[in-house]
């Protein structure tokens, strides 16, 4: 389809990656409508009265800045005494709302809810609140270069992997990072993702990027397509990159399945490439030169990237 005229190979030697294949929790599920799966409850995850994210939820947390908002309130107090009405109905509100979430906090939350309130005090103690100027900036908006296709799988955030920050990459996710050909209805979703970072973020570059031991790519290799669908959704997903399963069986006859499955990831992501084409908004971008397509592959058992463009040939129309 296009031929690869770049690739660099990045191998952190000791970036070894080992991955834990852990068994996934299973709900037990029966077959009576009437029984939903015991995992799943029609009731709240957070069900304190006060946001849960919440700077005063941990004791350790914003102790100078209290200090500072006190003195500064007993300032104001001091200057426009007018005030001290309007003050105390406010302070009695905020006494309510600590004293509410303090006996909530005798209700033991789940892990599940501990680890996202830590995870947010982390981020917001260690990186918000360390970077002021550049979460104004992202307040006023964003202007990210890279918009980033891929997969949901949880061991290939690509923020992670390519150290991405705040407000430089548009990502979307899903299954296989696969991009679909312009469709209005089927794949809106994903119409809309590429239309906004294109044509409102301006994004410099859009890079889909696959993965080793990709699931929904072994999917793909796996279904026969031969009869109706055995999945709700997966199968019609994942046949969005056919063409890559047909050129690895038809280039790879004779390969273990494992490594045809490797040589998919790869083709998979060219498919997308290709399928990028069928935006019109890509294609204008890319005769103008002001928008650039790559591929990538992260290898998580390696510790390697790879990065690749591709040639597609494009040319402005001629107009006579
Ligand atoms: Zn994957």
């Amino acid at each position: 389809m296009s031929t690869i005229f770049a690739t660099q190979l990045f191998t952190p030697t000791s970036a070894q990656t080992r991955v834990a294949f852990r068994p996934v929790a299973a709900a037990k599920l029966n077959n009576s409508a009437a029984a939903p799966p015991s995992l799943i409850r029609n009731e709240p995850v957070f069900a304190a009265p006060a946001p849960i994210i919440h700077p005063l939820l941990k004791e350790d947390m914003g102790n100078d800045s209290y200090e500072e908002a006190i003195s500064a309130l007993q300032k104001l107090l001091s200057e426009k005494a007018e005030l001290g009405p309007v003050a105390a109905a406010k302070i009695d509100g905020i006494t309510a709302s600590l004293q509410a979430t303090s006996s909530s906090a005798t209700v033991p939350a789940s892990e599940s809810v501990e680890r996202l309130k830590n995870g947010f005090i982390k981020f917001k103690r260690e990186k918000y609140e360390k970077n002021p100027a550049l979460y104004g900036e992202l307040a006023k908006g964003q202007s990210p270069p890279y918009m980033v296709f891929a997969c949901s799988d949880s061991r290939v955030c690509p923020s992670h992997v390519l150290d991405f920050q705040p407000g430089e990459a548009f990502v979307v996710r899903n299954v296989a990072n696969m991009v679909p050909p312009y469709d209005q209805t089927k794949y809106a979703g994903v119409g809309a993702a590429i239309e906004y970072g294109v044509l409102h973020l301006k994004v410099k570059e859009i890079v889909v990027i696959g993965h080793s031991a990709c699931g929904g790519i072994k999917g793909l290799m796996s279904f026969p397509f031969d009869g109706p669908n055995s999945t709700d959704f997966i199968e019609d997903w994942v046949k969005i990159c056919l063409p890559a399963k047909s050129k690895v069986l038809s280039d790879h006859k004779e390969t273990p399945f494992g490594d045809q499955c490797a040589q998919c990831e790869k083709e998979a992501v060219n498919v997308s490439l290709g399928n990028l084409l069928s935006y019109p908004f890509v294609r204008h971008g890319l005769v103008n030169k002001t928008l650039v397509l790559k591929g990538g592959y992260y290898d998580f058992v390696n510790g390697s990237f790879e990065l690749w463009s591709l040639d597609f040939g494009l040319s402005a129309p001629l107009s006579v």
